[in-house]
């Protein structure tokens, strides 16, 4: 029955009280509201959706399905997201991005651990999130495989997704993505996948903070991606006009903020 199923896309989640690990107004239009996600995940139980990580929705399993994900392994992956999915008995992909482990804001490496223990999947989303599609060779090969042999020895168990930061890659991460052991690379490209779906370039579709429930329930059901994948075409068209860093200087500015040195942790 399920021939084509979503694979949802989230990053950290906002809980009142408890800061961001980033201000920046491009990072916080990612960040989906704790009670807003809690709505969401009760929405699709109440409905009668089935909730999978990564490995359990390439099966394709015969009830209809939404795969959850979540990039960069802010805390709140443990804090917030994993006790809302386990009480609903849902299971999802963490994309950890690996240099961030440990500093404020992010899982430290015994919280992964637990997330891990928990019965979550954990895939990787690089080492330091850089745009891959900027990196020579050498660099590339490092965040693809220094990440994945990290991850494998924090949790001692094989790590066998990858996510793109900021979606952006090249042919490149699909062959290393294969010579390194991993299964599957998961992109920010709005679609819904199926079992003709090259698995290293899935779709996702990224749940933002203005997401409104409406817009959730058609997206899980795979309508109206092709809203996101305006948006995904006109932000691609910017940025092979100016190039990476010039959208994102750009991009600050259009939204209000100075020019940041970092990278999008996205
Ligand atoms: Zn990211």
């Amino acid at each position: 029955m399920s021939s084509n199923i979503v694979f949802l896309m989230y990053h950290e989640l906002e809980q009142a009280g408890r800061g961001l690990c980033q201000a920046d107004p491009g990072y916080v239009r990612y960040a989906v509201k704790a009670s807003d996600f809690e709505l969401q995940m009760r929405q699709l139980s109440s409905d009668g959706w089935r909730v999978v990580n990564v490995t359990e929705a390439l099966a394709f399993p015969p009830v209809r399905s939404v795969a959850l994900t979540f990039d960069d392994g802010s805390e709140t992956d443990l804090l917030i997201a994993a006790p809302i999915l386990h009480k609903l008995g849902f299971g999802a992909t963490f994309f950890i991005t690996t240099g961030f482990l440990n500093s404020r804001g992010y899982l430290s490496t015994s919280q992964l651990r637990d997330l891990s223990q928990t019965g979550f999947e954990i895939g990787s989303h690089s080492m330091s999130h850089p745009y891959l599609a900027d990196l020579d060779n050498v660099a590339l090969e490092r965040e693809m495989l220094e990440s994945k042999t990290r991850l494998e020895d924090i949790l001692a168990v094989p790590v066998a997704h990858f996510s793109c930061p900021g979606g952006r890659y090249d042919h490149r991460v699909k062959s290393l993505a294969r010579r390194f052991g991993y299964r599957t690379v998961s992109t920010s490209r709005s679609h819904a996948n199926s079992r003709s779906t090259d698995v290293y370039e899935l779709g996702r579709a990224v749940i933002m903070r203005d997401t409104n429930m409406h817009s959730f329930e058609r997206i899980c059901a795979n309508r109206g991606l092709w809203r996101l994948r305006g948006a995904e075409i006109a932000r691609s068209l910017a940025k092979r006009a100016l190039g990476n860093s010039s959208y994102d200087k750009l991009r600050a500015a259009v939204l209000g903020a100075p020019p940041s040195s970092k990278q999008s942790h996205r």
